[in-house]
């Protein structure tokens, strides 16, 4: 019995861009022309003050609220949390922990609007008691910077490993690993990551428009946010199946697709299907 994402799709794909900076502008852009989904994980204490000037040079270039607002909510991707100053975790106590998580949280959710469950580690920096304390502030996963370079669907929602920046010398190779068939295979998940000013300071948002023209367009990918994929997960997890697995109750509020000797089946939300039909 196999996870098939909506529509009984083997493959998604997920981008996640960190710290809110003005070169998410074009990076977005970029992405809606393409239709590719994806996430922004913001530091709701660190804005840029309302028509703050920053030095000649300077690439790393945070918005403003103002300019945040006019720009997240409408994209059409997901807004997520990366710490209100965008700490190193495992230097922090407890208290420090769950503060810098839940009140970005709760910035975040009343500076746009929205609910805010997913999460970035700032500096990609983790340890034993982070997952538990992030856990109990309502985040439901949050991205390492651990390259895998695989597809696998992750273990543990609260370390999500990324299969790869989007700089990384192999990615060409992973997209063209992903986009050969593999019928009977496990659903798969590429999933990339980056900051959108390293495409300024590298002079490469070129890369990006390649990568996307490879993956954008195509009718076995379901092209997805952060959450949209870690909400799914869970509601195929939620699967009840009767005890000679002959039937499936979907208990969630939204359709699931499961593979089963080689038949994909659909239980809609509340459904119970037949599994031996
Ligand atoms: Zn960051």
């Amino acid at each position: 019995m196999k996870l098939r994402f909506p529509g009984g799709l083997k493959n998604a794909l997920t981008f996640s861009y960190d710290d809110g900076v003005e070169q998410d502008i074009e990076l977005i852009r970029l992405m809606n022309e393409r239709g590719l989904k994806g996430t922004f994980n913001l530091n709701s204490g660190l804005w840029a003050a309302p028509g703050f000037t920053w030095p000649a040079g300077q690439i790393h270039r945070r918005l403003s609220l103002e300019a945040a607002q006019a720009l997240y909510p409408a994209s059409g991707h997901e807004i997520a949390a990366h710490c209100l100053t965008h700490a190193s975790l495992p230097e922090l106590d407890d208290a420090g922990i769950l503060r810098e998580t839940l009140q970005d949280r709760l910035n975040l959710e009343a500076q746009f609007g929205t609910l805010v469950q997913g999460m970035a580690y700032p500096y990609g920096t983790y340890d034993g008691r982070t997952a538990q304390l992030l856990g109990s502030c309502g985040i439901r996963y949050c991205r390492t910077v651990s390259s895998t370079h695989s597809f696998d669907l992750p273990q543990n929602w609260l370390t999500l490993h990324p299969t790869c920046h989007h700089d990384d010398p192999a990615l060409f190779d992973l997209i063209d690993t992903f986009l050969t068939p593999h019928p009977m295979g496990n659903a798969r998940l590429f999933y990339i990551w980056g900051h959108a000013y390293e495409f300024e300071a590298n002079h490469n948002f070129d890369r990006f428009e390649q990568l996307g023209d490879r993956l954008a367009g195509r009718e076995d990918i379901w092209y997805a946010t952060n959450i949209d994929i870690c909400t799914y997960a869970d509601a195929f997890r939620r699967l009840v199946f009767s005890a000679d697995h002959a039937r499936v109750y979907n208990p969630s509020a939204r359709a699931v697709w499961l593979e089963e000797n080689g038949r994909t089946v659909c239980a809609g939300p509340g459904e119970t299907v037949r599994l031996d039909a």
